[in-house]
């Protein structure tokens, strides 16, 4: 209602509400990326516009915030002292649940097969997911891994023959019932034990073999989505560390020996849900040849890594888009925040910096949309750590600068900047830490240095003229052939992504390419943003990031 009956009480100078916006119609930047990498098709475009508009509504960014201010609860027992051991989530999270999945981010890249669905398939779906991330990422965990959870099953034709079709069902079923009386699935994913989660050899998780399944006997210190129909589950096996998929309920349709000991109370992702689990001899079956344990959830692991990078970008655009409209809209010192030079500075350098790690990781997407290509293949498994490190690494101090933009409204709770800002590390720690990425490239490098040369030797065409472009490239073959390439390694893939993202820009947005080159490949940027641009590009910039004025 308009006005207020208080005289004490006139609010002027504060931002109007955000309201409806349209995730897609306004990020230039991302249908930019989508017609570059992939999914230009105009029937998939108006998809992606409908999908931007739902999921920009006021009614979908609710969702997001009661979801999170109604973390879910465990109830181990019923009054009786029956075990029932169901997680309780709020009505909101079924509804970014049910969302989530109509729209297929869950498996639209898999077809009946386990082969991709369609070419552009990866892309679209990463801007479907992107868009998510911006109103809601605690949901996408669930959602995440059982898209990737179809990655191991391929190892396994068996498993993928009686799974894959409720994967693939788009009908959002959350009752926790055997999965042959249920419209879909979801999968999770435990690997993550108490002496150790990066050093996943270090499981002591038990599989004895029984009959033609397993029974498993251990622990998982991190289970995320504990309602998921089924986990993919590192064990020790006879033959060595092996993969494994453990269903809640048995084939005989009772509850399976998964007995959860409490939820992590986490610093954000509030929404999830994520346990510590013991199993008590729980059935599980073989998921991939014993002893291949790691090659195997390897492959889901991948397609994680891959939407931590889309997640984390989904998080940069919600950041970035509340600071533009506050400073679009908040006079001081008697001109508009976004027309004091300074500021101006920093929200173009930060529109920069998101653009960059925006067709960085649309750039990797388009590599998973191409598996006969050899070049892309490469790509893909050298690149994602690389992507993976650098991206999710940035959030946290974006996301601040972001919040700062908004000054003490940036701090309060009401705002979604608090929920983001806790959120914000999460996607550097999952699935594998910084330091575990950075070493993932140096393996990768190591174990196929011809394909890690060519790679370089196509970024450096790519990104042949761009200024700084050939220091940078010197620099990073200084840093992988130093004798102490370890300790050296994180700079040699901050580095890489940079020269990358500037490739990937170049393919679609020179002016931005050329700016990024010059502001970020020099190394001549300081710790915070703010390096001014010339303001005919820092406006298109903005434009570019949230064309809604
Ligand atoms: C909210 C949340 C949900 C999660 N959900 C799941 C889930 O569903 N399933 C699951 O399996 N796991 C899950 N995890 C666990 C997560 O994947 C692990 O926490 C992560 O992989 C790191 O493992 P760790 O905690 O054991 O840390 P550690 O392995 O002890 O690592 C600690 C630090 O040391 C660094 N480090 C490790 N090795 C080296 C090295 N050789 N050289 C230099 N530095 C090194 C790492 O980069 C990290 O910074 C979840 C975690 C969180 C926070």
């Amino acid at each position: 209602m308009a006005g207020s009956p208080f005289a004490t009480h006139e609010v002027f100078n504060q931002v109007p509400p955000l309201g409806d916006v349209d995730l897609w119609g306004d990020d230039l930047a991302l249908q930019a990326a989508v017609a570059a990498f992939g999914a230009s098709d105009a029937k998939e475009t108006a998809s992606l516009a409908a999908f931007g508009e739902r999921w920009g509504s006021a009614e979908m960014a609710e969702f997001g915030r009661l979801a999170n201010v109604n973390p879910p609860k465990l109830r181990t027992y019923d009054p009786h002292g029956y075990r029932v051991d169901r997680v309780e989530f709020h009505p909101a999270y079924h509804a970014l649940m049910r969302e989530s999945m109509t729209a297929g981010i869950h498996c639209s890249t898999w077809g009946s097969d386990g082969k991709l669905a369609m070419p552009g398939a990866f892309v679209a779906r990463a801007a479907r997911q992107m868009m998510s991330a911006e109103v809601e990422q605690g949901h996408q965990c669930p959602i995440v891994m059982t898209h990737a959870a179809v990655g191991a099953l391929l190892a396994e034709p068996a498993l993928l023959h009686d799974w894959l079709p409720k994967i693939r069902s788009c009908d959002y079923d959350p009752s926790f019932l055997s999965p042959s009386l249920k419209m879909s699935v979801t999968l999770g994913m435990g690997m993550t034990e108490k002496q150790g989660g990066s050093d996943i050899r270090a499981n002591t998780t038990r599989a004895v073999p029984d009959g033609s399944a397993y029974r498993i006997t251990g622990h998982k210190w991190f289970m995320s989505a504990p309602m998921s129909d089924a986990f993919l589950v590192l064990a020790q096996a006879p033959g060595g560390l092996t993969c494994f998929l453990m269903p809640r309920v048995t084939p005989e349709g009772g509850m399976n020996a998964l007995d959860f000991k409490r939820l992590k109370d986490k610093l954000g992702n509030c929404s999830n849900a994520s346990s510590e689990v013991e199993f008590q001899g729980a059935y599980a079956r073989c998921c991939g040849p014993e002893g291949e344990g790691i090659k195997t959830i390897i492959r889901m692991v991948a397609l994680t890594r891959l939407d931590c990078v889309i997640g984390a970008l989904g998080i940069l655009r919600a950041a970035l888009m509340q600071a533009i409209h506050h400073v679009r809209f908040r006079t001081v010192f008697q001109k508009k925040l976004v027309d004091q030079p300074l500021m101006r500075a920093v929200v173009a350098d930060l529109c920069l910096e998101r653009e960059a790690a925006l067709a960085l990781g649309f750039r990797l997407a388009r590599a998973f949309d191409h598996p006969d290509d050899e070049d892309e293949i490469v790509y893909a498994r050298l690149m994602t750590p690389v992507a993976k490190l650098y991206v999710c690494k940035m959030v946290p101090a974006f996301v601040y600068e972001c919040l700062e933009c908004l000054g003490g409204n940036g701090y309060v709770e009401e705002n979604p900047m608090a929920r983001l800002y806790r959120e914000a590390p999460l996607n550097a720690i999952w699935e594998g830490s910084g330091n575990i990425m950075a070493l993932d490239f140096l393996r990768g490098g190591a174990r196929e240095p011809e394909a890690a040369q060519r790679l370089i030797a196509k970024l450096a065409r790519e990104t042949n003229g761009l200024p700084n472009a050939r220091a940078a490239i010197e620099q990073i073959q200084k840093l992988l052939s130093s004798g102490s390439r370890e300790a050296h390694a994180r700079r040699a893939v901050e580095a890489l992504a940079q020269l990358a993202a500037a490739a990937a820009l170049s393919a679609y947005a020179p002016a931005v390419a050329e700016a990024y080159a010059a502001h970020r490949l020099g190394g001549i940027a300081g710790r915070n943003y703010g390096d001014p641009l010339p303001d005919v590009l820092a406006l298109d910039l903005m434009k570019r990031s949230f064309a809604r004025a």
